[in-house]
């Protein structure tokens, strides 16, 4: 038999938690795993922007016809904009080229692809810790994995002396994988100083960055999170991004993200782009329709776009409400160790500094389900489980 020698592949870590939790049959439970958000009544309901565009979709809709390998095209001018401000003049530059892609995931995995096929890079720089899909995205196309410090235990903020000792080694041509903002799984991400900085030094040593935009909107805002993207942009004649709408639309299930690479001149960027989409269509011909003209809808139109970023504003200040509430309640229940960080922290994740022993007991002692590293989903508390979810670390301290 030819599949009896196939030892199983490794269950992932976080999908695999959101299961556990399914099955769990006590009645208080709190799941902290998955990074999806949760409204104050622990529910992700379809945004209220995003069902208007539906309707409006299904009412207009006249052709389930192919989309171009490279998506909806308004859609892609849209993610322009949003990551890059919509006056940027890179835009109408032609140095900019976007493909609609499977989510922020399916992005990444176009950018590795390319990279490996077409640039002479073989290593890529990832921050530790990261997201795990990232390495596995990576190893996925045989590239070479580096990390550069990014966590600093004793402080719980950026390790920026050791980040810059670190991506001093990185080589000219090398990739270097940044979280544009909301840092999974820290929530940790540089200041504007160190943006400029860091755009200095990748601009003078000649890396190829990559940028993560997976949560806009989550940190300080839809301009502002973009802050370190932008400062690359002026500063490089190429680079690339990976980005999502999952979280900042509730679009999860209908896997809207996007490849956008920048080039020298438009020239080379519609050259270059000639492989990105040779690369997609052998991997899976185009994409899905309707989440990119959920998204295009929404963008293309000033009333459902205010609506959408009030909707968005909302999700951003609950979850900051909570980081406040949990850093207080801590203290209240009689944590010694003080949990003030949580504040600093940007968007859905906060790394709480618990031990995975720490994260097991409050599993199995409590129900209360996290990542093993400590990295817990603000976004899924609320004021029904925050008070429970915080005795429950106390306990475990
Ligand atoms: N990058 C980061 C940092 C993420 O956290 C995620 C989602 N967890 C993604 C990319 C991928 O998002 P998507 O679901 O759109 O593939």
């Amino acid at each position: 038999m030819l599949f009896d020698k196939i030892t199983a592949a490794p269950g992932d870590p976080i999908l695999g938690l959101g299961e556990a939790f399914k099955a769990d049959p006590r009645s208080e439970k709190v799941n902290l795993g998955i990074g999806v958000y949760k409204d104050a009544n622990g529910r992700s309901p379809v945004l209220p922007s995003v069902k208007a565009a539906e309707a409006r979709i299904l009412a207009d809709e006249d052709s389930k016809n192919y989309l171009g390998i490279d998506g909806l095209a308004a859609y892609n001018l849209a993610t322009q904009k949003l990551l890059f401000g919509a006056d940027n003049p890179l835009i109408a530059s032609g140095r900019l080229q976007t493909a609609q892609s499977l989510g922020g995931s399916g992005a990444l995995r176009i950018a590795a692809e390319f990279v490996k096929r077409q640039t002479a890079a073989q290593n890529v720089w990832i921050s530790a810790p990261s997201w795990p899909n990232h390495n596995a995205i990576f190893q996925a196309v045989d590239m070479n994995i580096c990390d550069y410090r990014y966590y600093d235990k004793t402080t719980h903020g950026l390790d920026w002396d050791g980040m810059l000792e670190d991506l001093a080694q990185a080589r000219a041509g090398d990739v270097v994988l940044l979280h544009g903002c909301c840092h999974n799984p820290t929530g940790i991400d540089p200041t504007p100083e160190q943006w400029r900085q860091l755009a200095q030094m990748s601009a003078e040593k000649g890396w190829l960055p990559l940028f993560d935009v997976a949560y806009q909107g989550f940190g300080n805002g839809l301009e502002e999170d973009a802050y370190g993207l932008r400062v690359f942009a002026e500063n490089h004649a190429e680079l690339l991004v990976a980005s999502s709408y999952s979280k900042n639309f509730g679009l999860y299930n209908e896997r809207v993200g996007a490849f956008t690479l920048l080039a020298a001149d438009a020239g080379t960027a519609q050259r270059v782009f000639t492989q990105i989409k040779a690369i997609i269509r052998t991997l899976y011909s185009n994409p899905a329709a309707h989440g990119s003209a959920i998204v295009a809808a929404i963008l293309q139109d000033d009333a459902l776009k205010a609506q959408w970023q009030g909707e968005l504003d909302e999700m951003r200040e609950r979850i900051k409400a909570m980081r406040r509430q949990m850093a207080d309640l801590l203290k209240e229940y009689g944590a010694k160790q003080d949990f003030e960080f949580i504040v600093q922290q940007n968007g859905m994740f906060s790394f709480s500094g618990l031990s995975p022993e720490q994260v097991d007991r409050l599993k199995d002692e409590f129900a209360v389900y996290a990542v093993r590293s400590g990295r817990i989903n603000v976004a899924g508390i609320t004021a029904d489980n925050i008070r429970y979810l915080c005795e429950s670390i106390v306990k475990v301290l």
